[in-house]
């Protein structure tokens, strides 16, 4: 039962764990593939900024090359001395295009400006390259021309005259921060940051964050800071060779991401490098709130889930405890019942004890006379006793109507059958409140060694119960004391009953009754005889109690009316003289209602007057019976007579005398055995008068000297049944005797 239960607690919870794993792993793979969706969109992103920031570079370079290029025209032909001139005219376009200056460097590397100033700049490489025929946009450089040396980038391009000789070198030169200034582009909200840089990685217009810095290098200044960023640098010093875009990450006190792109300048004389860079937060600042929301909904989702679990365990509990009150509670008592009994012994370690099931004898009176209510109560009295009676480690419960189990651990056997007849004495003394008579506790006792098992325990308990019932003067019997030999022949007797029915083995014997005064046949009793195959008799008294224990007595009796009546019938036909032959009727027969009109139907099947055959009923029969009166009546008034049998044995009552419905009173066998006893005499003396003062007819039954028939005769007994005359005889022989 536990282990069960274990197993369905783990499966419940191994299914609570797999579904918020499941959610688990839906929160963390939606949020990396929200995560990856994100990145791609920002790497993106982070190609068209890069685009347009290399476009507005391009253009602005773009610009200011056209303007070299169309002033270009100016400078053929000029010499030290018109220069200055020349140059002069250009200022006008200083402000406009955010200039510093022009200058001119003539092929001995003089060179003249806007300034007004000369200097030799043939060590600069742009002058160099000028003189190949290459113009330039350089990095930031020292100012030459100026003491306070600012920085600047300078475009120069090569001036040649038609024959395509270089004349010299024409260029323009920027503030270098008035040129990154002019190439400020917001990116990412401000959060994005870019520069260019030349094939080298010298930066030369930086964007947007102060880690870049002009003239830094990208490679050896920036990026090399982090050990991490190797491959990158790899990465795009590739790119730089083979002039391609791409993007990637690098570390700059933290992760980011970029995009690098060549972008060809001055009619693709220069080529820069302009690389766009997030901070990888500005990702994570966009995922946070949809992994927010997804970690709010997975909560939520956990919560319903918990709380959905909580109501099914609330609900499955107080199913639990609904069907364990089902289950182990008696709907009577509210106490324990047979499971809950079982339960309690399973748990035990030791159940060396006593299993007792107990049972009332005649609880069916109870309800007859006090009523269903006052039998419902008394079960529950039963029940509030034992469970007083329980001490340590001991159980009862209802098992069912009238029937109890107990275990009870006394070691003393008196002890113990003193604690059974303590629980019988109250038992009794309710129903004698209750006034209902034949309430007895009894019970079946097996002694547990703590080995066997308790169903085994608990059938032989209540076979000795039932071995109790047969011995009617035991309220207790242990199994161990019982008459094994004789349950088993009595269980042959009831297997073999039907059969013998069938084939007739049971016979009628007939016992004479004489008039005490005459000494004449007035009639007979029908006895039942069990002929055994072997030809053998079986005793009445094996048998009778047997069948009346199991309900069989009540075929047998039918089956010897039918017989009586259909004797008689066949005397009368053949003209013998017939005298009435009483047939005995037990409890159990007078337990069908419908016995008088089936007892009618039979006598007139066989055509015999009702007053050839008489009825005898013991007291204990009737004992208890609210309705006796009225079904003995019915017989009596289709004619049938009744007679009170062993009148005088067990507890005879007046108020059986004083019921009024039978003919003739039966003194047992037991008076009869005092006739010789003053008080005996006494006592049969004054039963014979109260009996004809009520008008009923006497019949002594056991009569077996002259000494009795003398005394009854005195007393004016009627009839006489006894061996002194004439013992139980088959038919054949009653017939003989009859007829003589
Ligand atoms: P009972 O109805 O009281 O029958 C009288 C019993 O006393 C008979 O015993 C009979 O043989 C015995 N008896 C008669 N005179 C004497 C005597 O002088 N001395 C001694 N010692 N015994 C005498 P039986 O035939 O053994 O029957 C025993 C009981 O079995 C009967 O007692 C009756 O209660 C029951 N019984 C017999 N036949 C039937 C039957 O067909 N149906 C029912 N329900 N019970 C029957
Ligand atoms: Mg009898
Ligand atoms: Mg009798």
């Amino acid at each position: 039962m536990s282990k069960t239960s274990n197993k369905i607690k783990m499966k419940k919870f191994i299914i609570m764990l797999s579904v918020l794993l499941a959610i688990f792993v839906t929160v963390i793979v939606s949020s990396y593939m929200i995560f990856n969706e994100l990145e791609e969109q920002l790497q993106q992103n982070l190609e068209d900024v890069a685009n347009q920031n290399s476009l507005a570079l391009h253009n602005k370079i773009h610009s200011n090359h056209l303007l070299l290029e169309s002033l270009s025209g100016n400078m053929h032909n000029v010499t030290p001395d018109t220069i200055d001139d020349t140059l002069q005219s250009f200022t006008i376009f200083l402000d406009d295009y955010e200039l510093k200056r022009f200058a001119y460097v003539f092929p001995d590397g003089t060179s003249y400006s806007t300034d007004g100033g000369t200097a030799n700049l043939s060590y600069r490489e742009f002058y160099q390259r000028g003189m190949e025929g290459k113009g330039s946009i350089t990095g930031v450089l020292k100012d030459a021309l100026e003491e306070s040396h600012g920085l600047v980038n300078v475009m120069t391009i090569p001036i040649s005259d038609e024959a395509g000789n270089i004349e010299g070198v024409f260029g323009l030169t920027y503030n270098s921060q008035t040129f990154n200034d002019a190439l400020q582009i917001e990116c990412f909200d401000g959060m994005g940051y870019s520069c260019a840089f030349n094939g080298d990685g010298q930066i030369m217009v930086a964007m947007g964050n102060d880690i870049l810095q002009l003239s830094d290098n990208i490679f050896s200044d920036v990026l090399s800071g982090d050990w991490r960023n190797a491959s990158s640098i790899e990465k795009m010093q590739k790119q730089i060779e083979n002039k391609t875009s791409g993007g990637g990450t690098f570390y700059l006190t933290e992760k980011n991401y970029y995009y690098c792109m060549p972008v060809n300048l001055m009619d693709g004389d220069v080529t820069w490098y302009m690389l766009t860079i997030i901070p990888a937060d500005v990702l994570e600042s966009r995922v946070e709130p949809v992994q927010r929301s997804l970690y709010i909904m997975a909560f939520i989702v956990v919560v319903f889930i918990l709380i959905g679990v909580a109501l099914i365990v609330m609900i499955s509990r107080d199913g639990q405890i609904m069907m364990m009150r089902y289950a182990y509670e008696d709907p009577l008592t509210k106490g324990a019942n047979y499971a809950k009994f079982c339960l309690e012994m399973k748990k035990k370690h030791n159940t060396q004890g006593y299993l007792v099931v107990m049972d009332i004898t005649n609880f069916n009176n109870i309800n007859i006379v006090a009523g269903k209510t006052a039998g419902d109560d008394m079960i529950c009295y039963i029940w509030q006793i034992l469970s007083k009676e329980l001490q340590d480690e001991e159980v009862a419960g209802h098992v069912q109507e009238d029937i109890f189990v107990l275990f009870l651990k006394e070691e003393e056997r008196d002890a113990f059958t003193e604690r059974l007849n303590s629980i019988s004495s109250l038992v009794s003394k309710r129903a004698k409140e209750l006034q209902v008579n034949g309430i007895h506790s009894r019970y079946g006792i097996y002694h547990m060694q703590g080995t066997e098992e308790l169903e085994d325990a608990y059938s032989k308990a209540q076979i000795a119960k039932e071995y109790a019932r047969t011995q009617k003067e035991l309220g207790f019997v242990f199994y161990r004391d019982m008459n094994h030999e004789k349950m088993q022949e009595d269980q042959q007797l009831e297997e073999r009953f039907e059969e013998s029915l069938a084939d007739g083995d049971f016979e009628v014997w007939y016992q004479p009754k004489y008039s005490a005064d005459s000494g004449e046949v007035v009639g007979s009793e029908a006895l039942v005889r069990w002929r055994d195959k072997d030809g053998s008799m079986i005793s009445p008294g094996r048998f009778i109690p047997l069948f009346e224990e199991n309900g069989m007595i009540a075929r047998l009796d039918e089956y010897m009316f039918r017989s009586v009546c259909r004797q008689q019938a066949e005397w009368l036909k053949k003209g013998y003289k017939v005298y009435p032959v009483s047939v005995n009727l037990s409890r159990a027969s007078l337990y069908f209602a419908d016995i008088v009109e089936k007892y009618k139907n039979i006598v007139q099947e066989y055509g015999i007057s009702p007053h050839l055959i008489q009825i005898e009923v013991t007291e204990s029969a009737i004992e208890g019976k609210t309705d006796i009166r009225n079904l003995l009546e019915n017989f009596r008034s289709m004619g049938i007579q009744i007679l009170m049998d062993d009148f005088g044995t067990g507890y005879s009552s007046l108020a059986t005398l004083n019921m009024r419905c039978f003919d003739t009173l039966k003194l047992d066998k037991s008076l009869v055995d005092h006739i010789g006893d003053k008080d005996g005499e006494t006592l049969l003396y004054y039963v014979i008068s109260m009996g004809q003062q009520l008008g009923l007819h006497i019949t002594a039954e056991g009569v077996e000297n002259n000494k009795q028939l003398e005394f009854l005769k005195d007393n004016k007994c009627d009839d006489i049944q006894g061996f002194l005359f004439a013992k139980p005889m088959p038919r054949e022989m009653f017939e003989q005797m009859l007829n003589k």
